[in-house]
C-alpha cells in the first residue's frame, strides 16, 4: 500500500485534504468523510499523490507533500522545470544580464578603463544558456530522486478519478493533482501566423534586430518586474486603477533622476520612481519603479505595502545613501 507507515491517517487526510482543495490553503480542517477514509485506507493505489505537471507548481507541491511523507509520482511531457525554466524567468534573465553588458562596456571607458571591442554572439549566449537550463534540470530531477518522488516521462490524460494514462501506461492515485499550467494565446489577428511564443524564442538561431511584444500580464499584491533594459518593477495599484477604486482623494508622488553611475559619462539614463497613495487614510497602495535594479528594490517595498505603510512610514524612514532606493523615502 501506498500510504506511509511515518504518518498516522489523520496526518495524511489533513495533507490530501489541503490539496484537494480548489482555494488551496482554507484552514486546518480534517477530512471527516467516512466513506472516504475507508477508500483511502483499502484502496491499492500506485502513489498517493500524483501530479502532472513538473512546472514551478507541481515541483512546490511535490516538495510539500514528500515533506509530510507523502508518497508523490509526478508526471512531465516535456522538461523537467516547465515554462520558468526552460523558456521563462531564468532564460529571460539570462538575456537581460548579456544585453546589460553593453551599457557597462560603454560607461567602463568613463570610469578610466581603455576602450576595447567587442560583439555578442548569439549562438554563444544560447549555448551557455542550454548548459545552465540543462543543469537545472539535473538538479530538479536529483532532487526529486533523492526525495523519493517517481519522475514519469509522459503526456498524462484522465481515464478516471483515480487513474491517468501516462503514454499508454495506466497508474492511480488517491489524489491527483492538475498543475499544467498554461498556453500562450494568439489572438486572431491578421498575420498571426508570423508570430511566435516565448517557447520559440529561445530556439532562434539568430537573433532577430527589432521584436515587438503583444501581450502581458499584471498580477494587484504580486510584484512583477520586465527584464528590459531598464529594468522596471511595479506592485500594486497603478494610478489609473487607484483613481477607479478610491476615487479623487488618490495622490501621487514621483521622482525622475540620473543614477549616480551614469553621472561620469554623462549619459541621459533616467530612474522613474512612483508611489500611489490613498489620500485619506496616506495608505501607500502601489509602487512603481523603472531604473537599474527595480526588481530588487520593489520586491522589498512590496512588504511594507502589504502590511498596510502609509506615506508618512515612507517619509520615516532614513534611506541608504548613495543608492536608488532612498529616493522612495523623499518624494
Ligand atoms: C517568457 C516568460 C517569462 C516569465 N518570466 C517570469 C519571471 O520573470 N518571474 C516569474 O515569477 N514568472 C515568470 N513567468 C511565469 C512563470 O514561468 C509561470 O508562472 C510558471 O512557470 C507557472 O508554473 P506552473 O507549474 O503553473 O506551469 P508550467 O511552468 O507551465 O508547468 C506546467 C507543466 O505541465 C506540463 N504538462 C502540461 N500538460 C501535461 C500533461 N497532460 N501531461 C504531463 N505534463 C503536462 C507542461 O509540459 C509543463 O512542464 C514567465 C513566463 C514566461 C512565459
Amino acid at each position: 500500500m501506498a500510504i506511509s507507515k511515518s504518518l498516522d491517517f489523520v496526518d495524511k487526510s489533513f495533507l490530501l485534504h489541503i490539496l484537494r482543495s480548489p482555494k488551496g490553503w482554507t484552514g486546518p480542517k480534517k477530512v471527516d468523510d467516512k466513506e472516504e477514509r475507508l477508500r483511502a485506507a483499502f484502496m491499492n493505489f500506485d502513489y498517493d499523490l500524483l501530479i502532472i505537471g513538473a512546472g514551478s507548481a507541481g515541483l512546490a507541491a511535490a516538495k510539500r507533500a514528500t515533506s509530510y511523507g507523502v508518497h508523490v509520482g509526478i508526471a512531465e511531457q516535456a522538461d523537467v522545470g516547465g515554462a520558468c525554466i526552460n523558456y521563462g524567468c531564468i532564460p529571460e534573465k539570462l538575456m537581460a544580464y548579456a544585453a546589460n553588458f553593453s551599457s557597462l562596456f560603454s560607461n567602463a571607458i568613463s570610469y578610466g578603463w581603455s576602450e576595447f571591442h567587442s560583439s555578442f554572439d548569439w549562438s554563444k549566449f544560447i549555448a551557455a544558456k542550454d548548459q545552465k537550463v540543462e543543469q537545472i534540470h539535473q538538479l530538479h530531477i536529483k532532487y526529486l530522486k533523492e526525495s523519493g518522488v517517481d519522475f514519469i516521462r509522459g503526456r498524462a490524460s484522465f481515464v478516471d478519478a483515480h487513474t491517468l494514462d501516462i503514454d499508454g501506461k495506466q497508474i492511480t492515485a488517491d489524489t491527483i493533482l492538475i498543475a499544467v499550467g498554461a498556453q500562450p494565446f494568439k489572438p486572431n489577428i491578421p498575420g498571426i501566423e508570423h508570430t511566435i511564443t516565448p517557447k520559440e524564442l529561445f530556439q532562434m538561431k539568430t537573433l532577430p534586430k527589432h521584436i515587438a511584444i503583444i501581450g502581458g500580464d499584471y498580477y494587484e499584491l504580486v510584484p512583477i518586474s520586465v527584464s528590459c533594459i531598464p529594468e522596471a518593477a511595479t506592485v500594486g495599484l497603478t494610478e489609473a486603477q487607484a483613481l477607479e477604486k478610491f476615487g479623487k482623494s488618490v495622490q501621487c508622488y514621483r521622482e525622475k533622476f540620473q543614477p549616480l553611475f551614469y553621472s561620469l559619462n554623462g549619459q541621459d539614463e533616467k530612474t522613474l520612481i512612483k508611489l500611489v497613495v490613498e489620500g485619506k487614510s496616506e495608505r501607500v497602495l502601489g509602487a512603481h519603479m523603472v531604473g537599474e535594479s527595480a526588481s530588487e528594490i520593489i520586491q522589498s517595498i512590496a512588504v511594507a505595502i502589504k502590511l498596510g505603510a502609509t506615506k508618512n512610514d515612507f517619509d520615516n524612514n532614513i534611506g541608504i545613501h548613495p543608492s536608488s532606493a532612498e529616493e522612495i523615502f523623499s518624494l
